[in-house]
């Protein structure tokens, strides 16, 4: 063999070799073969109902039961979709639907009030393999929220639809629309009114102490969330919330925002947050943990607890996630004194809790 020959062969080793570290290079977009990855096995389904100053002492023994009643009702109902083999999209959609109908939670009946005494609804939904999302904000008279979040991915051009038009959507599309006054609930009405009071003797009226003060940080949680993993291996997320008491000025939470509420990816994970949204817009929450898992190689617990444990708090802000990956895996995080949450696997093991 003549030295050219040598020297040709020993390039062709070293393109080779090069090529094949690319394919070790993350694989953050949508990809035909991340649709059908399972073995048709492995599924599972996550929710949270909110995260927040929930503790032992101030529940009674009667609400307490009801929460876990209404969490595994709603968990059950996704999990049996996805152990017929439904889609990951209609078990996030069903279970979201139960809980925004139920006034125990800050999402649908049962929404928080605003500063005007109304009710301004937002949600999200993302499809983990194709990363299609839809999203909706500031709507008042739309009974499930992420029925109609899942609409504008479908069947509209747009990611996220606002208020007016949001609405004039879902009119043309057969959604029936109720009067807002379904949304009402006595107990979100008096905390809005308990807020009110404190802010006319106590806070600034510049709205920005109002968000930090215990009582009202206590009442604001309660949104609720979803993520979920189907027997294809396909993965999705949505979230839904009646956002913070007290919000004004159209103010719209971290929910309806994709990466910051809601994010799924079928190459590493579902995520639905809950918290104080204006620090989760700003960390990109939902995002973050997927974006760690990505390119950081590391497992879902490590990168949600790297987001919820330490980034999060460093801003100031708190809450909590609920997260399902690739292979079935969760994590449920959150760095407050609790969050409504409950897992099922696909062998059907349920697990419940409130407290931390
Ligand atoms: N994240 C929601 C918001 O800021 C509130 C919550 O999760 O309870 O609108």
């Amino acid at each position: 063999m003549t030295k050219i020959k040598i020297l040709m062969l020993l390039i062709g080793f070293f393109v080779l070799f090069s090529c094949k570290n690319d394919s070790k290079l993350p694989e953050n977009t949508y990809k035909e073969e991340n649709i059908v990855k399972n073995n048709g096995e492995n599924f599972g389904i996550v929710i949270h109902g909110g995260a927040g100053t929930i503790l032992k002492e101030n529940m009674s023994d009667s609400l307490e039961i009801a929460y876990k009643a209404k969490l595994e009702e709603a968990i059950r109902e996704g999990h049996e979709i996805l152990k017929n083999g439904g889609t990951a999209l209609e078990a996030v959609t069903k279970t979201i639907t139960i809980m925004e109908d139920s006034p125990l939670f800050n999402a649908g009946k049962g929404a928080v009030f605003t500063h005007e005494k109304t009710n301004e609804l937002d949600a999200s939904i993302m499809d983990g393999a194709t990363l299609n999302a839809g999203a909706v904000a500031g709507v008042t008279r739309v009974k499930n929220p992420i029925d109609l979040a899942l609409a504008v991915m479908n069947d509209s051009p747009h990611v996220m639809l606002s208020g007016k038009g949001a609405e004039t959507f879902a009119e043309e599309k057969g959604f029936q629309l109720v009067d807002p006054s379904y949304f009402f609930t006595q107990k979100r009405f008096n905390s809005l009114q308990r807020i009110k009071d404190k802010e006319k003797t106590e806070l600034d009226h510049d709205g920005k102490t109002a968000f930090a003060d215990p009582i009202i940080k206590a009442s604001k949680f309660g949104t609720v969330g979803c993520a979920a993993l189907d027997k294809n291996g396909n993965l999705a997320a949505g979230t839904s919330t009646g956002g913070m008491t007290n919000k004004r000025w159209n103010r719209i939470g971290d929910s309806p925002v994709i990466g910051a509420g809601t994010y799924a990816n079928n190459a590493t994970c579902a995520v639905s947050s809950t918290g104080w949204g204006e620090y989760f817009i700003r960390a990109m929450v939902a995002h973050d943990i997927s974006a760690l898992m990505e390119y950081k190689g590391i497992s879902l617990q490590e990168a949600a607890s790297e987001v919820i444990q330490k980034k999060v708090p460093a801003l100031g802000g708190d809450g909590g996630v609920v997260s399902i990956d690739k292979d079935g895996n969760v994590a449920m995080e959150f760095n407050t004194a609790g969050m409504y949450r409950a897992h099922m696997d696909a062998e059907g093991k349920l697990f419940i809790g409130i407290y931390k």
